[in-house]
């Protein structure tokens, strides 16, 4: 069994996304980590093959990391960076993002986390075209299956219906087909081209079940968006950092967006941080004009120890190679994914762009047992990996740094999961 002896004070956390009915009684504790493996309360070790939520991609325990955020917390523990005042970790994160960025002379809008930053990006594509004169421009498309976290208008774009609770509250938003550029373009028509904002795209779909783009549909997608006047926002909270062997994921797709949100991997998830990469055009108005201010920042944007951090693993991507590491394991996790697809419990097998998978489990299967994925995901845990439940499938992500041993481990702990409930 999994469920872990409950801890003091295990009646009070209520976790995100969760059955807190069954969870309040039977949840794992992890007490620690070391580069791709953790450890549960009771000292048992799994093989972290999600990288916690898609973020820990230089593995966990780098000292690094850890050493450059105790002398950061040494030397200014916190300040704000709001109105003229800013701190050291803030400026050369925002200029070593912005030399990176696949975006002409970017600026760097950080926040909190990943939800933040989609909240910034469609409030700042309002606010461009309002600077520009052009107020009536207040659509957001966003794509089937997408993901953008769960603030007012991640909420509102979501792709995957049950995420959408709470979304009327934020107008103007619809949903577009996730690979087809004639039913983009349809709704860019039926809207009004004048009335279009931004299109929201991550360049692959990952909490929606880790769906790589057609061929040239996230290209194509950018020139309609460029011919009708419409900002494209790449959001690469999952697909940043390495996770598809460059820095923002969408170079890989040959489009460079007007916007692009990151999370996770800018820290690889020691410390929470998010933010925006701007582009020349759409930050004109603000840098440029004397009156135009964007009101918008949350009080933990380019927080100092953060910001370290996010330094700190830039580093660590570079000195171990791990974009390039990324490129390599993307085959060999997309290989052994793929040995287990003829598995009777399973429909599809998707992985081969990017560090990461999934497995879609079989619908006839899915129609009579709905806890059937849950009772995959326990087994495979059982089994001593960690992987990630997500709807109808099953994701991996596992660190950067993950071998091809642990990759086969992680195979064989799929295959006897699967075996196990089937
Ligand atoms: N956008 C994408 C593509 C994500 O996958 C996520 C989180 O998984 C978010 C936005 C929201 O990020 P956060 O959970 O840090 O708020």
């Amino acid at each position: 069994m999994t469920g872990q002896p409950r801890a003091v004070g295990a009646d009070a956390l209520w976790h995100p996304f969760a059955p807190m009915q069954r969870v309040r009684h039977r949840k794992l504790t992890i007490s620690r980590a070391d580069d791709v493996w953790v450890w549960d309360s009771t000292g048992r070790k799994y093989l972290d093959a999600t990288a916690g939520l898609w973020y820990c991609n230089v593995g966990h325990g780098r000292h690094e990391i850890i050493d450059a955020v105790t002398n950061q917390l040494r030397k200014l523990d916190c300040y704000q960076i709001f109105n003229d005042i800013a701190n050291e970790p803030a400026l050369e994160l925002a200029h070593a993002i912005s030399s990176r960025a696949p975006v002409d002379n970017a600026k760097v809008f950080f926040t909190s986390g990943g939800s933040d930053a989609i909240d910034t990006a469609a409030k700042l594509a309002r606010a461009y075209f309002t600077a520009r004169g052009r107020p009536e421009r207040t659509v957001l498309l966003h794509r089937t299956h997408s993901y953008h976290g769960t603030h007012g208008h991640g909420t509102a774009l979501a792709g995957i219906p049950a995420n959408r609770v709470g979304a009327p509250f934020v107008g103007d938003v619809e949903q577009v087909p996730n690979d087809d550029v004639g039913a983009l373009e349809e709704a860019i028509l039926a809207a009004g081209p004048d009335r279009v904002a931004a299109f929201f795209a991550e360049p692959v779909l990952g909490a929606g079940g880790v769906v790589a783009p057609p061929d040239g549909f996230l290209r194509a997608a950018a020139e309609v968006c460029h011919r009708h006047g419409i900002l494209f926002v790449a959001d690469s909270v999952i697909c940043g950092f390495g996770r598809l062997g460059n820095w923002f994921g969408i170079e890989r797709f040959g489009v460079r967006p007007d916007m692009i949100t990151f999370a996770k991997g800018v820290t690889s998830g020691y410390q929470p941080l998010g933010g925006v990469v701007v582009g020349d055009d759409v930050a004109a108005p603000f840098w440029e004009e004397p009156n135009h201010i964007f009101r918008h920042g949350q009080t933990y944007a380019g927080h100092p120890v953060a910001c370290a951090a996010g330094l700190a693993n830039i580093e660590v991507l570079e000195s171990r190679e791990l974009l390039a590491q990324s490129l390599r394991l993307e085959i060999q996790l997309a290989e052994r994914l793929r040995s287990l697809a003829d598995h009777p419990l399973l429909a599809e097998v998707r992985a081969g762009v990017g560090f990461l998978g999934a497995l879609q489990l079989a619908p006839e299967r899915l129609a009579g047992q709905p806890e059937l994925v849950r009772l995959v995901v326990d087994a495979i845990r059982e089994e001593g990996v960690l992987a990630r439940l997500m709807g109808e499938g099953i994701g991996f992500s596992p660190p950067l740094t993950a071998t091809d041993d642990q990759l086969d481990q992680l195979t064989d702990a799929v295959c006897a999961g699967l075996d196990h409930v089937q």
